[in-house]
């Protein structure tokens, strides 16, 4: 039985085997371009995942491109103080890799961290990671029927190509008038200066998401001045969260099923959220009441009540976890600045009421580029096409997976694929299954190629729409769910427990099979 030990030395046997780490040349003794059969982006629960379940069928020929010199990719990149997951880690973790020894319900940031360092030791991924490997262009050959990969190393051929680069990987900056000019220090929350002391500065925090509801109650204490521009409330409810205790976690090491019990009773739990976001919208009153009650109980002034009260509907934007943001908030030196802000000076942010409000330092916890990453651009499939000329009117793709006119291009949680209400292992263990049946069908039919019929694609993506209207999320609020038309090309618009069904078996008839290139002079 595979059980990790995070937490407990991880990275220290992580560096130990340093030498396991790949530094394989791009060519071949005969100066030849080499060639990989399978070739997957990103070390974080998605890259790291594929290579797991191939490497438990039995495949070899495959690797793991990563642009950084670490694994974990959100759980690498966000260091910021406080983060951790928002799903309880018993259901936040492998289905396959059970960790017995979660410190707590919600375990903070460097414990998920060392335990996909431990999940890549265990399962002997390590020899198949090329670090520091920026993919920069992949370019699909007709003639060759297979990708050219250029990285910021080499350049190789492979047959598949996965892309597990992460939806929530590339910080995004607001767009504020003069803020190029601010003179103090200005980070993003994924990128914390951990070598910038806060005690006694005043900090300007932009954003009240998921990240920001984690760290700022772990600088107000030591800040002289917290200035927390808000533009909508999110709503917030308790997150009860609590160390295991060392009895539990002897009985999940003796008796794995206990764990898995509690991790069933976890996801049926979480599950039971996507009836008020999906189907009855009504149930989730009883859900803005206990918010509302949890805001009650900790704040007392009811003016500032006001301004962290929400106004649309709950589930329409994330909602959040949290014990100690509201109490955080209420302390003296925080203020909440609901008047957008007009423009950034060289020390000061200003608000649309003319307010100029002081600060050293500005953090934004202000998201990512979800609909509009950067790596759609380097990705071509046939004729050239990128995939993000391919998504110039909004990002799809069949089951978040597969695209027309990029054969043997697989997405792992791409659109439409996130939750609002559960873990997103379960969607990337989802589409894991999927694949390797994929890749079972292209080995018996003898495949070289597979595609993705296109109106299959767009007949998933007209179902996938038409369900979404109907949900919460379409209820009228503004969140980076949608795209820039509106369009919630993000969420999966349903009970995750039909997107494991839908994608359980590969549904060849869906797609086009190629026979393997047999070149004309042999
Ligand atoms: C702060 C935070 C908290 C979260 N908490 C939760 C939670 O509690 N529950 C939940 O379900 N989800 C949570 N999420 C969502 C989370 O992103 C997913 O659950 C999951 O970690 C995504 O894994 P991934 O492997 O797909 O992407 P990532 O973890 O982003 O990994 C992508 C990897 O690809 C690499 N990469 C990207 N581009 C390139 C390139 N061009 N070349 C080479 N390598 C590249 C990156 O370096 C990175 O290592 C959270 C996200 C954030 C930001």
């Amino acid at each position: 039985m595979f059980q990790v030990f995070a937490g407990s030395g991880a990275r220290k046997k992580y560096a130990d085997d340093e030498q396991q780490r790949t530094d394989a040349p791009d060519q071949s003794a005969d100066g030849e371009v080499q060639h990989v059969h399978i070739c997957i982006l990103g070390t974080g629960f998605s890259g790291l995942g594929m290579a797991i379940r191939l490497k438990q069928r039995g495949y070899k020929d495959f690797v793991v491109l990563e642009k950084a010199e670490d694994i974990g990719g959100t759980w690498r990149d966000n260091t910021y103080p406080g983060c951790a997951c928002d799903i309880p880690s018993h259901l936040y973790s492998f289905s396959f890799a059970l960790n017995p020894n979660w410190s707590h319900m919600y375990s903070p940031q460097r414990e998920i961290q060392a335990y996909l360092c431990d999940c890549a030791q265990h399962f002997g991924i390590l020899p198949h990671i090329w670090w520091n490997n920026e993919l920069r262009d992949a370019s699909w050959s007709d003639d060759e029927q297979r990708w050219h990969i250029t990285t910021s190393q080499r350049e190789f051929t492979t047959d598949i190509l996965i892309l597990g680069n992460g939806p929530l990987s590339e910080p995004a900056l607001p767009h504020i008038s003069g803020i190029e000019n601010f003179e103090g220090e200005i980070f993003h929350s994924a990128k914390w200066r951990h070598d910038l002391d806060l005690t006694g500065k005043r900090v300007a925090v932009i954003g009240t998401g998921a990240s920001a509801i984690q760290f700022v109650p772990q600088i107000q204490p030591k800040v002289a001045h917290l200035a927390l521009f808000q533009r909508t409330p999110p709503w917030i409810v308790p997150r009860l969260d609590h160390p295991i205790s060392e009895e539990k976690k002897r009985l999940y090491r003796l008796l794995p099923f206990t764990q898995r019990f509690v991790r069933t009773r976890i996801y049926l739990r979480q599950e039971l959220t996507a009836l008020g976001m999906v189907y009855n919208q009504k149930a989730m009153e009883k859900g803005m009441q206990f918010a509302r009650e949890h805001l009650t109980r900790q704040v007392a002034d009811p003016e500032l009540r006001a301004k962290l009260t929400p106004h649309y509907a709950m589930g329409c934007k994330r909602i959040l976890v949290s014990d100690d943001f509201y109490p955080a908030v209420a302390q003296p030196n925080v203020e909440v600045i609901t008047d957008h802000i007009s423009e950034v000076r060289t020390r000061s942010v200003v608000t649309e009421d003319g307010q100029e409000h002081e600060v050293d330092v500005i953090i934004c916890g202000t998201g990512f580029h979800v609909t509009d990453a950067r790596l759609p651009q380097c990705v071509r499939g046939r004729g050239g096409q990128t995939l993000a000329d391919a998504w110039s009117e909004s990002i799809h793709a069949y089951m978040g997976t597969a695209v027309p006119g990029f054969p043997n291009l697989f997405l792992l949680i791409g659109p439409n694929t996130g939750l609002g209400h559960n873990s997103m292992v379960y969607m990337i263990e989802s589409q894991l299954s999927y694949l390797l049946d994929c890749f079972r069908t292209m080995e018996r039919k003898q495949a070289q190629v597979v595609e993705i019929r296109s109106e299959v694609e767009a007949a998933y993506n007209d179902e996938v729409q038409q369900r979404m209207q109907k949900t919460v999320w379409a209820s009228g609020c503004v969140s980076w769910y949608l795209d820039a038309r509106g369009r919630n090309t993000t969420l999966w618009p349903g009970f995750t427990f039909e997107f494991r069904r839908r994608t359980r078996r590969f549904d060849r008839q869906n797609y086009d099979l190629l026979p393997q290139y047999i070149p004309l002079t042999t």
